[in-house]
């Protein structure tokens, strides 16, 4: 019997005992090919003995040392190599220990910047429908997330939510990429001048949505008119790039491919890669300059931030990155998997979609093809495929909900930067068998 309350409590889950490049290993010595990093976050695969290595020689001088008394080199280091190359005015780093804090952390930033320059009405946020930022209650109220919003709305933060980016699913009837793009991003205007510009401190997206819609990204000019919109009202611009971020659409930031840059910037998995809980905040010089030049104190904290252990697994995964050259294979790698997917499941009867950049990609599943009409979510086709792909030695990340936060499933692929194209193969050989086996079973 097991202590632990597990996330499903009727659930038996295997204990996974080694990890060896992109095989994750049962206690029954069963592989499991990882083929969304558990949820896009093993960019390096497992085991990977320098990054190992980092960290060993971390804790044998500082594992920790508490952020209120002291700075450390690894977290110093780390965010001098996330500044070095980021967009725009991004310049000061707050590190934190994983994705919602991150987001929290971001959201409360905005709103202290906005008192620290003598504008205190600024306090509400607008985010979109279909979104994920994260868990704790700031994060989770922001998020747009019907499934995982629903029992907690009571004690939710009241939050604007706007259409998404999604041309698949909302655009109109003969409405180009480009105009519907237009459109959508227009609602974050209405919804300014609805509330009054006054009372807006920031507007927070996913650059390229990843597990509640699975891997859309902005169709061409959206983020650029979102950012204009931005600017017109003085609010701020959070971009979440805690899944999309790091190296996994083929640039370390995913923003740097829409060339537009935000106030704000989060990050987390691929930043430790697994190896270590570790997440960021990036902001910009002026928003820095706002709480020196203020209170001098970013009202906020958690026992855990600039972590050095965190921080060197952090550096030595980004580390590896860039002097392995791991951004070139992402793009390599992934025109090989969209080219072995489209030849997979291109025609297969259920399959909607192919999508994604980079080593981000969605697999949208549909009860007919030609109406895209969605499956009844009472087959609860997630979870059976998350099974029936466990079944089959493969991990990968299926989500409900993708149409309109009841209807639609999706799978997401995210797979370590490191996978070699026989192994894509694998991948795709035992992703096509398990969505055969659950797609039989209707
Ligand atoms: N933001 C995005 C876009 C995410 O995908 C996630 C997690 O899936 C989070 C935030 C929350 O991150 P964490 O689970 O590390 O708190």
């Amino acid at each position: 019997m097991s202590r632990i309350l597990h996330r499903h409590t009727k659930i038996q889950y295997p204990c996974a005992v080694r990890g060896e490049g992109v095989y994750l290993f049962d206690e029954n010595g069963k592989d499991y090919l990882d083929a969304s990093g558990g949820a896009a976050v093993s960019c390096l695969g497992h085991g990977h003995k320098k990054v190992i290595a980092a960290i060993k020689d971390q804790l044998d001088n500082l594992a920790y040392a508490h952020s209120g008394f002291f700075t450390n080199s690894a977290s110093e280091a780390l965010a001098e190599l996330l500044i070095e190359k980021a967009p725009g005015d991004l310049a000061r780093v707050y590190f934190v220990s994983g994705g919602s804090e991150a987001n929290e952390t971001a959201l409360k930033l905005a709103r202290q910047y906005f008192v620290e320059i003598g504008e205190p009405k600024r306090h509400r946020f607008i985010a979109r429908q279909q979104s994920y930022h994260g868990n704790t209650l700031g994060a989770l109220s922001v998020g747009g997330n019907l499934g995982r919003r629903e029992l907690f709305g009571p004690i939710l933060l009241e939050t604007s939510h706007v259409s998404p980016c999604f041309y698949l699913r909302y655009h109109q009837e003969g409405e180009s990429e480009s105009d519907f793009g237009q459109r959508v991003a227009n609602e974050l205007e209405a919804e300014i001048l609805r509330l009054g510009p006054e009372s807006v401190a920031a507007f927070i997206a996913e650059p390229v949505v990843g597990a509640t819609l699975g891997a859309v990204p902005p169709v061409a000019g959206y983020l650029k008119r979102i950012r204009e919109i931005c600017d017109r009202y003085g609010v701020l611009l959070i971009f979440d790039e805690v899944m999309c971020g790091m190296g996994r659409t083929g640039t370390r930031y995913a923003c740097e491919q829409e060339d537009v840059v935000p106030d704000i910037l989060t990050c987390a998995k691929g930043l430790g890669a697994g190896y270590q809980p570790v997440g960021a905040v990036l902001l910009a010089q002026k928003i820095y300059d706002a709480i020196e030049a203020g209170s001098g104190f970013f009202q906020h904290g958690f026992t855990y931030i600039g972590h050095a252990t965190a921080c060197r697994a952090g550096l030595a995964v980004q580390e590896t990155i860039e002097q392995e050259g791991l951004l070139g294979q992402v793009q390599a790698r992934a025109t090989t998997l969209q080219a072995m997917l489209e030849e997979a499941l291109g025609q297969h009867p259920h399959v909607g979609d192919l999508r994604g950049r980079g080593l981000f990609r969605g697999i949208e599943l549909v009860k007919d093809r030609e109406s895209l009409e969605p499956f009844d979510p009472a087959l609860k086709l997630p979870a059976r495929l998350r099974q029936a792909a466990m079944d089959n030695g493969l991990v990968c990340y299926p989500g409900g909900g993708t149409v309109d936060g009841r209807r639609g499933d999706h799978i997401l692929l995210a797979p370590p930067f490191i996978i070699s194209e026989d192994e894509l193969g694998i991948l795709v050989e035992r992703l096509c068998t398990a969505i055969d086996t659950t797609l039989a079973a209707n």
